[in-house]
């Protein structure tokens, strides 16, 4: 791949990444006014406060984004990026333009999903 397609999937995973790290933050941020409102008052408000919290913490798949693009961070730092994790090919572009972290070319990942090769990352 040539070094000019790398900087811009990387462009995009790290935008992508700070999009996630700041939701994190924004829910950090929503834990404290939670806090004082709690400590001012501890009925519906305080409730009410603590529901939409849980709302803009990450889901289990969004954490999950976040951990395979640090790690598509690390691949480009070893050179290693856009290379299937199973056979070593290289995925496809189509495949990287749709999901720039992409682990797996579209072979090594229909195998993946029917079951016959292990994911090595779940
Ligand atoms: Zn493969």
């Amino acid at each position: 791949m040539r070094a000019r397609e790398i900087e811009r999937y990387k462009k995009r995973l790290t935008a992508k990444r700070i999009e996630l790290l700041d939701r994190v933050r924004d829910a950090q941020d929503t834990e404290v006014t939670v806090g004082e409102e709690k400590a001012a008052d501890l009925g519906d408000r305080a409730l009410s406060s603590t529901s939409r919290t849980v709302l803009h913490q990450l889901s289990a798949s969004e954490r999950q984004v976040l951990r395979r693009i640090e790690k598509a961070l690390e691949r480009i730092g070893e050179g290693t990026y856009g290379r299937c994790l199973n056979c070593s090919q290289p995925i496809q572009k189509g495949r990287l333009d749709a999901v720039p972290w992409a682990r797996y070319c579209i072979e090594c990942q229909e195998k993946l999903d029917r079951g016959e090769i292990e994911d090595i990352d779940p």
